[in-house]
């Protein structure tokens, strides 16, 4: 094992309320990055490696990685496009019409959205008002620039905050979609937000939902770039510290369930946060024992599975893989599966193929398909192990 422990900090105190009794939960082993694909010379060097593991918050409700890995090595080869994704494009096209009915005034009004990636949702906006992008990987805000969207390059926080106030103004809408689960620093993050909304603006933000998880027993949805698993709880406190009122609330249906949460500096909650606050007491999400449940369903899902396999090439039984989300790779390596289990990895779904083409991209797992293509003709896989992508809608 080739465990970097230089690029890793390791969370002491809650990063919403500053609560230092953390209680860890489950411990996934250490992992390599979840979207560390790696190319056909990468894959003779050893591979960094983690540690993950999931701890809860008895005060605030928040369950959160109590490893932080440095972020550039995370994103160093970030490839995740939105717009290779049909269902999120058309996710955020409703989105960007609920937007421009229920906010939007005038055509001078400002939306950012920070973590904006290829621009996705802002493109969809910008007939209407101006419209602003900030994020940190050059790739994607590239992307960006060519649909038109305007794209500063930086983390979103206080001081980039600051110099877009400063340069564009205050704006009516902030948005922050499946972003705010990778932030360290969420302070800085809810700073920046207060500094540039408009004191009539308002702040919206999806985030996966932490009922989601737990209901689903779907730890593999557990990774290295997901810091922290919100609940509306947890949201409200955060929102809470920083003046900020949680107004509104749904339940999306994209990666299962999102929530998305509408803050405002001046309101008051309404029917839909009550309601979603009372449900997420009553499925136990505010409570320690609902997690160390679900942290016991996910060993005794590692340990059916393993001795399934180990069962299966005991007798001889080859075995392939099908699929390579990130996810997937969290259960790969929680499970200690590699080459002596699984024969052959992997092939994609067609979108993937053509973001992996697209980027020009030499991945191993590109290899890996090339790979596939001529062996399945003379392979007869008995068994193959799915590991599918997540459903979007
Ligand atoms: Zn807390």
């Amino acid at each position: 094992m080739n465990l970097v422990v230089t690029r890793v900090t390791v969370q002491r105190q809650c990063r919403i309320c500053g609560n230092g009794r953390l209680i860890p939960i489950l411990d996934l082993g250490a992992q390599p990055p979840a979207n560390g694909f790696l190319t056909a010379r990468q894959l003779k060097r050893p591979e960094a490696r983690f540690p993950l593991v999931v701890q809860f918050c008895e005060s605030c409700s928040l369950l959160s990685l109590r490893h932080t890995v440095d972020s550039r090595v995370l994103f160093k080869n970030y490839r995740y496009e939105t717009g290779a994704s049909a269902p999120l494009v058309a996710h955020f096209a409703e989105e960007a019409r609920m937007i421009e009915r229920q906010f939007i005034r005038n055509k001078s009004d400002l939306v950012v959205e920070f973590g904006s990636n290829d621009g996705a949702l802002l493109s969809a906006l910008k007939g209407t008002c101006r419209v602003l992008g900030v994020d940190p990987a050059k790739s994607v805000a590239t992307l960006a620039k060519k649909r038109g969207v305007l794209t500063v390059t930086a983390f979103f926080g206080e001081k980039s905050a600051e110099r877009i106030r400063k340069r564009y103004g205050q704006a009516r809408v902030i948005i922050a979609n499946n972003v705010f689960a990778h932030i360290d620093d969420v302070h800085d993050v809810m700073r920046g937000i207060t500094a540039l909304l408009r004191p009539d603006g308002v702040f919206i933000s999806e985030s996966h939902w932490v009922g989601n998880l737990i209901g689903e027993g779907g730890f593999d949805q557990i990774y290295h770039e997901h810091l922290s698993y919100y609940s509306l709880h947890a949201l409200r406190c955060l929102a809470h510290e920083h003046g900020l009122v949680v107004t509104k609330v749904e339940l999306v249906p994209i990666h299962g369930e999102c929530l998305r949460v509408s803050m405002r500096k001046q309101g008051v909650s309404g029917a839909s946060v009550k309601r979603l606050l009372r449900r997420e007491k009553s499925l136990g999400l505010t409570q320690l024992s609902i997690f160390l449940t679900f942290a016991r369903k996910a060993d005794k899902t590692r340990m059916t599975l393993r001795q399934l396999i180990n069962k299966l090439i005991r007798k001889k039984n080859t075995i392939a893989g099908y699929g390579a989300p990130a996810k997937g790779n969290t259960l790969l390596n929680y499970l200690q599966i590699g080459k002596r289990d699984i024969a052959l990895l992997m092939i994609f779904y067609a979108e993937e193929i053509a973001f992996l083409d697209s980027a020009n991209m030499n991945t191993h797992s590109k290899h890996s398909l090339k790979t596939l293509s001529h062996a399945t003709r003379s392979y007869d896989d008995r068994y193959c192990f799915l590991l599918p992508k997540p459903v979007h809608a």
